[in-house]
């Protein structure tokens, strides 16, 4: 499996990010919960609700050892990641933006990259090419099997703990 991003890894956003909901447990599942919070990054074991008129706190949300939340500065999360992901045999190819994609017939079979560095291109084809690139998805405008969404009759606000990189199956 080949992972890339046109990022330097791991790096820093301008912003914190609080794990949650599922992300702790799913962290804990894969034995990584103790390797971030050793990054310095203490658990959070208290919540307010402040709607206004009567603040509720909750103290020691912990369920089975895994706390309510953890939020961990992008930089030590992403190093976690990607050393475990490393040591499960990804390959991890960073400062490498991903600028076109290759096809045969409308299945997109693979990527065209730039090395940040040399300025070298290369082309990795795969069986399966997962895009997550963010808000703005090229990955996804490259995809000419694009699903029509179905019509929303409410918002929506959810925030998966997708995968942050592209990912490339390069196996083959
Ligand atoms: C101010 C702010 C605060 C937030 N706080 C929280 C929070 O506390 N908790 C929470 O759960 N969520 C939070 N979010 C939301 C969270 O950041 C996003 O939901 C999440 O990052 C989306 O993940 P993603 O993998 O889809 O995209 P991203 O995190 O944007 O990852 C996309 C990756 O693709 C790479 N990429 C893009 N284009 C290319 C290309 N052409 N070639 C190669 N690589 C490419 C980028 O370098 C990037 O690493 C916050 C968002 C903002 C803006």
């Amino acid at each position: 499996m080949l992972l890339v991003d046109r990022a330097q890894v791991p790096s820093d956003i301008p912003h914190g990010h609080f794990i949650h909901r599922r992300g702790p447990a799913r962290l804990a599942a894969w034995g990584l919960l103790d390797p971030i919070l050793e990054t310095n990054c203490p658990a959070v074991t208290s919540m307010t609700a402040d709607f206004g008129d009567v603040p509720l706190t909750g103290h020691d949300p912990i369920v089975d050892g895994v706390p309510l939340g953890v939020a961990s500065r992008c930089s030590r999360l992403d190093a976690v990641l990607i050393e475990a992901a490393i040591a499960a045999g990804v390959e991890l190819r960073d400062r490498f933006p991903v600028v076109g994609y290759t096809r045969e017939g409308d299945r997109v079979t693979g990527i065209v990259g730039r090395d940040a560095r040399t300025g070298a291109r290369a082309t990795e084809r795969a069986d399966v090419v997962v895009g997550a690139d963010g808000r703005r998805r090229e990955a996804r405008a490259h995809s000419r099997r694009r699903r029509r969404a179905p019509r929303l009759t409410a918002r929506r606000s959810t925030r998966r703990a997708r995968a942050r990189h592209h990912a490339c199956d390069a196996a083959g």
